[in-house]
C-alpha cells in the first residue's frame, strides 16, 4: 500500500448542557456497562469465543429490547470480545467491570466542532447535549480530518470525551532511499540514490545502557530487600523512581528520535526502510534474555514513532526481512568476519566495512531486489571501490567520501 492512515485521539473534558443530559448520560453509561458485562459473563463460559455473526445473532435482539440502537449493539459485544480476550490471556479471571465508558461509533453522534458541541445518541431514542471544553487551537488541526468513535466516559461527576480522527495519507513520490539500521547501542541509518551511491550516513547513540543501569539498580533493591520490599515504602518509593526515570528516558529518546529521522528523510524525500521485526520476534520470545526483550520492545517504538512520524511527512515505509543483514558480505554475500572494534571483513572479496553501515547496506539491497525501483540484481558487484570503508569506525561515518557502488 502506499500512504496510510493517520489515527489520533483528542481528549478533552465535556459538560452536559442541562442536569438532564448528565442524568441521561449517566444512565445511559450503567446501561452499556451492565450489558457489556452480561455479554462477558455469557462469553467467559464459552470453550472458544464466536464469529462476529453469532455474536449479532446471540445479543442482537436483547440488547435492542434494552432500548440500545444497532450500532450501540455491535459495540457492546465487540467491546465484551475484546475484554475476555485479554482476560483469558492474562489471569484467567472473569473481568468486572466498574468503570463507566463507552464507546460510541459515528452512526450515533454528531459532532459540531465549530461550536465544540456532542450531541450523543442514547438509549430509547433520546439525545444527550454535551459542550466540549477545549480550545479552539486544539481542534484547528482537526477540521481536516475525519472522526469515527469517540469514548465517553465519567469519573468522579466529571465527563471525558476522547474524539478518534483520522485521515488517509497519500505518499509523495520520493527520491531516494534511507535504510535504518537499530541494534542495542546504536541507530544508524544511511540515505542512497536508487542506484545504490550513499548520500548520507547517521549514527545515533540509543539510551539503551542508560535504561539497563536502572533496571540493574531495581533488581538490586529487589534482592537487598527481597521479603520486605512489596510492603515497605522507602523501598517501594526507590524501585518506582528508578521506573519513571527509566520511562522518561525511552518517553523522550523515542520521540525525539522519530522526529530527527524523519526529518532527515523529508530532506533527502526518502522512502524508509526498516527491519521487520516479526521475523526476529520468535528467537526473542524463547530467550529468557531481558536485554534481548528490551532491545526487541524498544526497536518497536522506535520504529512506531519513525513511521507515524514518516506518515505525517507522506514518505513511505517498507519492511524487509533483517535476518543475517549484519553478517553478509554485501559485495559477494559470503559470511562476514570480526576484523576487531566494530568493523567486519570478508575473506572471500576483501570487502570490510563498520557493522551498522553494512547493515544499511544489506537492507537497502533487500528493498531493491523486492520491487524498489532502480537497482539490478547484479548492482552489489562489479566494479565497486569499497576501500573508503576501510577506515576507523568514526571516519567511516563521514558521508563525504563514501561512494561505495558508482551508479
Ligand atoms: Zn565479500
Amino acid at each position: 500500500m502506499r500512504g496510510g492512515e493517520l489515527v489520533e485521539a483528542l481528549k478533552m473534558r465535556a459538560l452536559p448542557e442541562g442536569s438532564n443530559d448528565y442524568l441521561a448520560l449517566l444512565e445511559f453509561l450503567k446501561l452499556y456497562r451492565d450489558a457489556v458485562q452480561v455479554a462477558i459473563d455469557r462469553l467467559w463460559s464459552l470453550s472458544e469465543i464466536p464469529s462476529i455473526k453469532t455474536l449479532h445473532m446471540m445479543f442482537y435482539s436483547e440488547l435492542r429490547n434494552r432500548g440500545f440502537r444497532a450500532h450501540h449493539v455491535k459495540q457492546i459485544y465487540t467491546y465484551a470480545k475484546t475484554v475476555v480476550k485479554a482476560g483469558k490471556r492474562n489471569s484467567g479471571k472473569k473481568p468486572v467491570l466498574r468503570k463507566l465508558t463507552a464507546r460510541v461509533d459515528r452512526y450515533d453522534y454528531k459532532l459540531d466542532l465549530e461550536n465544540r458541541t456532542l450531541t450523543l445518541k442514547i438509549h430509547n431514542n433520546e439525545e444527550v447535549i454535551l459542550k466540549l471544553l477545549t480550545s479552539i487551537d486544539r481542534i484547528e488541526k482537526y477540521k481536516e480530518w475525519s472522526n469515527y468513535e469517540i469514548a465517553v466516559k465519567v469519573v468522579e461527576d466529571e465527563v471525558y470525551v476522547s474524539v478518534y480522527f483520522r485521515r488517509t495519507v497519500k505518499s509523495r513520490k520520493t527520491r531516494t532511499v534511507m535504510a535504518i539500521d537499530v541494534n542495542f547501542d546504536n541507530v544508524t541509518l544511511a540515505v542512497f540514490t536508487h542506484s545504490g551511491r550513499i548520500l548520507r550516513l547517521k549514527r545515533f547513540e540509543t539510551p539503551l545502557r542508560k535504561i539497563l543501569t536502572h533496571r540493574i539498580w531495581i533488581e538490586r533493591i529487589q534482592r537487598r530487600h527481597s521479603r520486605s520490599w512489596r510492603f515497605a515504602r522507602g523501598v517501594r518509593e526507590a524501585i518506582k523512581k528508578h521506573g519513571d526515570r527509566m520511562r522518561n528516558i525511552e518517553w523522550d529518546y523515542t520521540h525525539k528520535i522519530g522526529d530527527r529521522i524523519a526529518e532527515i528523510a523529508n530532506e533527502h524525500h526518502s522512502t524508509i526502510v526498516l527491519e521487520n521485526l516479526d521475523k526476529l520476534k520468535n528467537n526473542v520470545n524463547r530467550s529468557s534474555n531481558f536485554n534481548k526483550k528490551l532491545s526487541l520492545w524498544f526497536y518497536r517504538k522506535i520504529q512506531f514513532t519513525i513511521s507515524y512520524e514518516a506518515l505525517e511527512r507522506r514518505l513511505d515505509v517498507k519492511l524487509v526481512n533483517p535476518m543475517k543483514t549484519s553478517s553478509t558480505c554485501p559485495r559477494c554475500g559470503s559470511r562476514l568476519e570480526d576484523s576487531g572494534g566494530r568493523v567486519l571483513g570478508c575473506s572471500r572479496c576483501g570487502f570490510t566495512g563498520d557493522r551498522d553501515v553494512i547493515a544499511c547496506i544489506n537492507l537497502f539491497y533487500r528493498y531493491s531486489r523486492c520491487g524498489g525501483p532502480g537497482v539490478p540484481l547484479n548492482a552489489s558487484k562489479g566494479d565497486a571501490d569499497p576501500r573508503p570503508m576501510q577506515r576507523k569506525r568514526d571516519e567511516a561515518m563521514k558521508p563525504s567520501d563514501i561512494n561505495l557502488y558508482k551508479s
